[in-house]
């Protein structure tokens, strides 16, 4: 019997007799034996290996099939388009940095409704498909204005936003991307730098529009929704989700999407200028569950106590909608 390395001796695995798999003990979820094909857990899907913070898009999969899996564009936005521009435009905002574009569906919505948008995303894979759009529409004044940076939440200073003197009029962060900041270490220190940096890049009674999935309830039921206010397409066939507990805390909740095969899919579902590569069957991407309460205390470490906050439901009053597949969390940054 080998000794255990120091390794071994934090984490305890159990070796399989013959075959020498070796499954990590602390990885307790009800369809970790599915995954265990992959002999390691791995966080996303597989592609080019990544340093420091890991970029979960880098293999390029989810940009990819990101919209068959949201639907058409309109469905996707429909459902908070109105509400989102109507509430911004209440408050004054004409300028909004969104600092999880992705292929950029929300900026375009927004380019679309008249504000003024700056976008960011740490994924080149991602940002490929806003900036193809930014071509494609450059003959907009709109689209011609538009600022498509590569940049980080954790070093949002070093890049080059172009940010106005007083700072954004609001911040957006939405379809469920913050939670990509994993917490490796426990005190959730990602996540209060990256609140913070949201923060400094507002004007003073700026806005940071920001949303989760409902974790509390995938935490109780240990299944994520398919289909909900951000995702609408009918290429998902289901969501595989796997619950990961350190020392009693959940820690990471692992998604593996499974998409219908393309050419069982409708044209009217296809990205235009579409890669012509095969489009993967699956994808997994891990986030972080944060707890309504916790984040709640996140967000008022970085904006203070008696700040003006207000948390919606799938964009509905709380007391409108019972078990909700997202929280957004709206807090003013003080004047
Ligand atoms: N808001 C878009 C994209 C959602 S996908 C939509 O709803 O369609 C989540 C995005 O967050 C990805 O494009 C990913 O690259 C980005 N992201 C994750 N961690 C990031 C980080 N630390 N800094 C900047 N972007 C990040």
């Amino acid at each position: 019997m080998p000794r255990p390395s120091r390794r071994d001796a934090i984490y305890p695995v159990s070796v399989h007799p013959q075959s020498g798999f070796r499954a990590p003990r602390r990885f307790i979820c009800s369809s970790f034996l599915s995954t265990m094909v992959d002999s390691i857990y791995r966080t996303r899907s597989l592609g080019v290996a990544a340093e420091g913070l890991p970029d979960q898009y880098a293999d390029g999969k989810a940009a990819r099939v990101w919209h068959r899996y949201i639907g058409s564009v309109s469905d996707r936005t429909s459902v908070y388009r109105m509400w989102l521009s109507d509430f911004l435009r209440s408050k004054g905002v004409k300028h909004v940095l969104d600092v999880a574009c992705g292929t950029g569906v929300d900026s375009i919505m927004l380019l679309e409704e008249g504000f003024r948008v700056t976008s960011v995303d740490a994924s080149d894979k991602m940002l490929k498909f806003a900036l193809r759009t930014r071509w494609g529409r450059r003959r907009e004044p709109a689209f011609d204005n538009w600022v498509v940076e590569e940049a980080n939440w954790l070093s949002l200073s070093k890049a080059d936003l172009n940010s106005p003197t007083e700072g954004f009029d609001a911040v957006i962060c939405l379809g469920n991307s913050f939670a990509h900041l994993q917490d490796f270490d426990g005190k959730q220190n990602n996540q209060r730098v990256a609140i913070a940096n949201f923060h400094d890049v507002l004007k003073p009674g700026g806005l940071l529009i920001i949303d989760h999935r409902n974790y509390d309830a995938i935490l109780d039921t240990g299944k994520a929704p398919a289909r909900n206010i951000y995702y609408q397409g009918d290429v998902i066939t289901s969501i595989q989700t796997s619950c990961l507990y350190v020392e009693g805390k959940a820690t990471m909740v692992t998604l593996d999407y499974f998409l219908i095969p393309e050419e069982e899919d409708t044209l009217e579902m296809k990205q235009p200028n579409s890669e012509t590569e095969a489009k993967p069957d699956k994808f997994r991407l891990s986030y972080y569950p944060h707890r309504v309460k916790d984040f709640t205390n996140l967000l008022k470490t970085s904006f203070g106590e008696d700040t003006s906050y207000t948390i919606l439901g799938d964009f509905k009053p709380l007391e409108e909608i019972e078990t909700p597949a997202y929280f957004i969390h709206i807090i003013e940054k003080s004047t």
